[in-house]
C-alpha cells in the first residue's frame, strides 16, 4: 500500500522516512516500510499479520499504476489514494472527488470472483460512489469471453458497452468498446488507446464496423460438434430434431447479419434456429405463444439478461419482433389481427434430411 497511518496523519510512502511507527489506515495493524532502488516506496503487513480488510495482494504493477491512475484522472477531482470506506468495509485504490457523484477507481491485477466484484460495486452505490473499474496485465491478456465481460463491462458514454485496461508500461488506458455478440456467438469489440482523460471523455474517433458473419464456417462447426455430441448443444439439436430437422442443415432464410448485446449465450443465429423450429410446427399462434418459446428458447441457447454491472431489458421481445418481420417478409408467416398465420415452410438444407432419413431407416 502507498498510505499509512502515523500517530493521526496519512503518509504517502514516498514522503516517508525509516522507522516510523506506522499503521494500515484499514484494519490498524502495524506496516512495515519498503524502500528499494528498483521499486517505489510502499508500506506492507508483516506477513505474520496479514491485512484483516479485503483488497488484493501488492505487486509491482499495482503500486505503480495507482499513483499512474491518481495522475491520469487528477482533471475529474481531487484524488486520494487507498481511501478506507469503513462503513462499507472497502478501500478503493483512487477515490476522485467527482462532481456531482464520487468515483471509487479499482485496479483490478489479481484473480477476483464474480460475487466480490458484484458485493464491491453494490457498496460503491451504497456509498454513493460511482465504481469504476480499470483491468490489468492478466486480464488485458485474456481473450474477449463472457467471463471478463459478465464481472467487469459496462456502458461508458459514447464507448458503448466496454472493459477498460491500463498498461503500466504505456500508461494509457485500452478501451474495448461497442462490445458486442455476433449472430454466430462470437463476442466482438473495437479497440482504442487513450492517452489523456480528454480523450477518454472525447469518445472514438473511428467509425464502428463488423465483419460479416462466415456462415458457411458456422455450419461446419455446427456440424461437427453435434458429431462430438458437444453438451451445450444436445438440447438445442434435441429441440430442432423433434420438430423432423437438424441443426445445422437450418433455413438461410432465418439468417440476419445484425450484431447483439452480449448476452445471447451461443448467438442470436441458433436462438432463431430453435424459434423458427417451434413455431413452423402451429398452423397459426398467438404473440403469448411465440414469447414463450422466445424465452425458453433463450434458456436453451444459454442466454442471460443481467451482467453485474448492466443488463438487457426486453432482449427476447426485441429479437422476436425482428424474426417474425423476416418471416413475414420473407413470406413464410401472414400477420392476423391476434397472431400469426404459417403460409409456408421455411427450407431445410436438404444433406441433413438425407442424413435424418438415415438414421430413421436405421432406427427402424
Ligand atoms: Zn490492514
Amino acid at each position: 500500500m502507498l498510505i499509512a497511518k502515523l500517530e493521526s496523519t496519512l503518509v504517502d510512502a514516498k514522503n516517508a522516512q525509516r522507522g516510523g511507527s506506522y499503521l494500515c489506515p484499514a484494519c490498524g495493524q502495524r506496516v512495515v516500510l519498503h524502500r528499494g532502488t528498483r521499486v517505489q516506496p510502499y508500506f506492507a503487513h508483516r506477513p505474520a499479520a496479514p491485512c484483516t480488510f479485503p483488497g488484493e495482494g501488492e505487486t509491482a504493477q499495482h503500486v505503480v499504476g495507482k499513483r499512474q491512475l491518481a495522475a491520469f484522472f487528477a482533471d475529474w477531482g481531487v484524488v486520494t489514494l487507498e481511501h478506507v470506506l469503513p462503513t462499507i468495509q472497502q478501500r478503493a485504490d483512487c477515490w476522485i472527488a467527482h462532481q456531482p457523484r464520487p468515483i471509487a477507481l479499482e485496479f483490478q491485477c489479481s484473480p477476483i470472483s464474480r460475487e466480490e466484484v458484484a458485493a464491491r460495486t453494490q457498496g460503491y452505490r451504497a456509498v454513493g460512489a460511482y465504481p469504476f473499474w480499470l483491468l490489468g496485465k492478466r486480464y488485458a491478456q485474456q481473450r474477449l469471453g463472457w467471463g471478463l465481460i459478465d464481472r467487469f463491462a459496462g456502458w461508458l458514454k459514447g464507448w458503448g458497452l466496454c472493459l477498460l485496461f491500463w498498461d503500466v508500461t504505456r500508461q494509457q488506458v485500452r478501451i474495448d468498446h461497442h462490445i458486442c455478440q455476433a449472430v454466430t456467438g462470437e463476442y466482438q469489440c473495437q479497440q482504442t488507446w487513450v492517452a489523456s482523460l480528454a480523450a477518454l471523455v472525447q469518445g472514438p474517433h473511428r467509425r464502428q464496423w463488423w465483419p460479416e458473419p462466415n456462415l458457411a464456417r458456422f455450419r461446419w462447426e455446427l456440424d461437427r460438434d453435434l458429431r462430438r455430441s458437444s453438451d451445450t448443444l444436445k438440447p438445442l439439436q434435441t429441440a430442432v430434431y423433434l420438430t423432423g430437422h437438424h441443426l445445422a442443415g437450418f433455413p438461410d432464410s432465418l439468417v440476419t447479419t445484425q450484431v447483439t448485446p452480449p448476452l445471447f449465450g451461443r448467438g442470436l443465429l441458433l436462438w432463431r434456429i430453435v424459434v423458427a423450429a417451434w413455431l413452423f410446427e402451429h398452423v397459426r399462434f398467438s404473440r403469448a405463444t411465440a414469447q414463450r418459446l422466445g424465452d425458453e428458447a433463450f434458456r436453451l441457447v444459454g442466454g442471460t439478461t443481467t451482467a453485474v454491472r448492466f443488463y438487457g431489458a426486453d432482449l427476447v421481445q426485441r429479437a422476436l419482433g425482428e424474426l417474425l418481420a423476416d418471416l413475414v417478409a420473407a413470406r413464410l408467416l401472414q400477420r392476423l389481427p391476434n397472431g400469426w398465420r404459417v403460409v409456408a415452410q421455411p427450407q431445410w438444407a436438404a444433406d441433413y434430411t438425407a442424413w435424418l432419413e438415415n438414421d430413421e431407416k436405421k432406427l427402424g
